[in-house]
């Protein structure tokens, strides 16, 4: 007859106590009701609030089509899969990317231009002074740090490689700055050569909400992603959850009620709808 215990509260509420009662017993008995149902609705509520601890079990074969289908959303959503850096070459591209570390891309966009201008090539930036290269790039934050792995990059590039930035993920991972993530960035996104996938704050945050992952350092998640991802897919879904991440899935706000990926998606750590 009640559906819900919101159904059921103005029932018991607005109920007639049984008759014979006296007046103080009639009162205990509306207040009794009253104070049950409220609490039953406390309850219920926040029950319906509860966090989704983790993913939803599924087979092998559920969940490959999932990914699947979540590829595809993403793609008809983000046709483009663009890197957010600006560059013009893989100089810059490297140099934006070791930038762009605990920093916003846009951030790093509003820097790059007046660093490219002094310095255009590696050669020019392995000259620069430590001060000169930290007062152009102060705002990006650790501006110390990333003033040393920008010149000690450069250094290496000029000294080991005759200038060109090298094309192998073991090459990369040795120039001062350097990890795994950025040496993705480059090899995806300039030669197209799916190394790994690159793993940011949005990948790591939207891969766990979605489920995919269990995995808390960016180094599983995304040996969990490359097990899950068709391999030539590794480059573009990293670009493409990362728009998702600024327009949609956004951290501390998810719009998941506007979301193309609502059905597919545990939604986990998150209350439910
Ligand atoms: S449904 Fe919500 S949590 Fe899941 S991807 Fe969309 S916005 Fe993010």
């Amino acid at each position: 007859m009640f559906e819900t215990i919101h159904e059921l509260l103005p029932a018991v509420v607005n109920a007639r106590p049984p008759r014979g009662l006296s007046f103080r017993e009639q009162v205990r008995v509306n207040d009794g009701a009253r104070g049950m149902a409220k609490k039953a609705v406390r309850k219920s509520s926040t029950a319906a609030k509860k966090a989704v601890s983790g993913p939803r079990k599924r087979s092998a074969k559920a969940q490959r089509e999932r990914v699947l289908a979540i590829i595809d959303r993403l793609k008809a959503k983000f046709p483009v899969a663009e890197c957010a850096l600006t560059h013009r070459n893989e100089y810059e591209l490297l140099a934006a990317t070791i930038l762009s570390a605990q920093c916003t891309d846009e951030r790093v966009n509003m820097v790059t231009p007046e660093l490219f201008a002094q310095y255009p090539t590696a050669q020019d930036l392995a000259r620069a002074s430590q001060e000169d290269v930290e007062t152009i790039i102060r705002s990006t934050g650790f501006f110390r740090a990333k003033a040393e792995n920008l010149r000690g990059m450069a250094r290496c590039v000029v000294e080991k490689h005759g200038g060109r930035i090298p094309e192998t993920l073991d090459e990369l991972i040795q120039l001062p700055g350097v990890g795994r993530k950025t040496a993705n960035v480059l090899l995806g996104t300039w030669h197209r050569i799916p190394s790994g996938v690159v793993v940011d704050t949005h990948v790591k945050r939207i891969s766990r909400l979605l489920g995919l992952t269990t995995s808390e350092s960016p180094e599983a998640i995304e040996q969990d992603l490359i097990k899950l991802l068709p391999k030539e897919e590794w480059i573009d879904f990293s670009h493409r959850l990362i728009h998702h991440g600024r327009q949609t899935c956004i951290a501390r706000r998810p719009k998941c009620t506007d979301c193309v990926l609502i059905d597919l998606c545990d939604r986990v750590g998150l209350p439910s709808l």
